[in-house]
């Protein structure tokens, strides 16, 4: 499968204040990320809040530029697409279908302003378009003339979906699509963005940080840590062989969308780092139960293994070793 979108050693770091009398502090959200996002997969990014998913997501987008490294879509650097470029072949869905739409437009103009803002068709073609994409993602056309406030949250979701597909784009972001919406509201969507996925042959990226949700949808599953990826395998891989002890803590444990919570139930102790401050070595030792002598000094690399990749010294015992003589 050819790549769509390469990201190469991705970072991005925000200056943090931290009060009157106080130095600013790096925030390294983003720490030196290599990715490729092939054509017609699902790649399912999760982590604990903070890891960095979110800012990725953005930068993926074309909304955030890196401070370091380069994203190319089919082989053309993003920051020469621009963002109108970006906005044509890259569309996201939020979390939040209530502050995403303008409570003051009607579902079809809000469906219909990316084909305006672009210039595509008249009038009359970008309202047959709109009708025709609302219909696809399960809105009766009497819908059309509504407001946001008239529909559920599952309703507003469909419509952000709607805007994303209206221009026919070949990624979509999803960024927690169905964490705002009730559970019994949630799979309905999860099964929509399926459906459209297989129709239209698009690529997602889908960010969750609910492990059962990326199980259903994702083909291949990036596991992030602290602004890296610490593991990245084919999704029946991952979940029936997990390498890195952080992603098998993941898989024994349910994931709160609050930082600072951590991994409840998974007897692993220590709350998520401070991302100001984080630990030397390998980021996730203080709450390893696997770590080596090593570990607390010498970052691992992401090893290669065939299809999948992790970054752990008990995939590459050699490398660090020495760190600790
Ligand atoms: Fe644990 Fe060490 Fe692997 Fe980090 S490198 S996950 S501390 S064993």
């Amino acid at each position: 499968m050819t790549a769509l979108l390469e990201a190469r050693d991705l970072t991005r770091s925000f200056e943090v204040s931290q009060g009157m009398f106080k130095s600013r502090r790096t925030l390294h959200a983003v720490n030196g990320i290599s990715l490729d996002i092939r054509k017609g997969e699902v790649l399912g990014i999760v982590g604990e809040s903070g890891c960095g998913k979110s800012t990725l997501a953005r930068m993926l987008l074309g909304l955030l530029p890196p401070t370091g490294g380069a994203i190319t879509l089919d082989g053309t650097d993003i920051r020469s697409l621009g963002r109108i470029g970006m906005a044509r072949r890259v569309q996201p869905v939020f979390q939040d279908p209530y502050s995403s739409l303008n409570p003051r437009r009607t579902i079809a103009s809000i469906v219909a302003l990316p084909l305006e803002v672009h210039g595509i068709g008249t009038v009359a073609e970008r309202r047959k378009r709109t009708l025709e994409i609302l219909d696809k993602v399960g809105l009766p056309q009497r819908f059309a003339d509504r407001y946001p406030r008239e529909l559920s949250g599952g309703q507003r979701q469909r419509v952000a979906i709607a805007r994303a597909l209206v221009m026919k784009p070949e990624l979509v972001v999803c960024d927690e699509p169905t964490s705002a919406l009730d559970v019994s509201v949630q799979s309905q969507i999860l099964n929509l963005l399926m459906d459209l996925q297989r129709e239209l042959g698009l690529t997602y990226v889908f960010i969750s940080h609910n492990l059962a949700v990326v199980e259903h949808i994702a083909t291949r599953v990036a596991v992030m840590y602290l602004g890296r990826v610490v593991e990245l395998a084919e999704t029946e891989t991952l979940f029936r062989a997990p390498r890195h002890p952080y992603t098998k803590a993941l898989l024994a444990s349910v994931l709160t969308p609050e930082p600072g919570q951590g991994i409840p139930e998974t007897g692993l102790g220590l709350a998520f780092p401070d991302p100001l401050n984080p630990p030397p070595g390998c980021p996730f030792h203080p709450r390893c139960p696997a770590r080596l002598p090593q570990c607390g000094t010498a970052e691992p690399r992401l090893v290669r293994l065939e299809r999948d990749a992790v970054a752990c010294h008990l995939a590459d015992p050699g490398h660090g070793a020495s760190a600790q003589s």
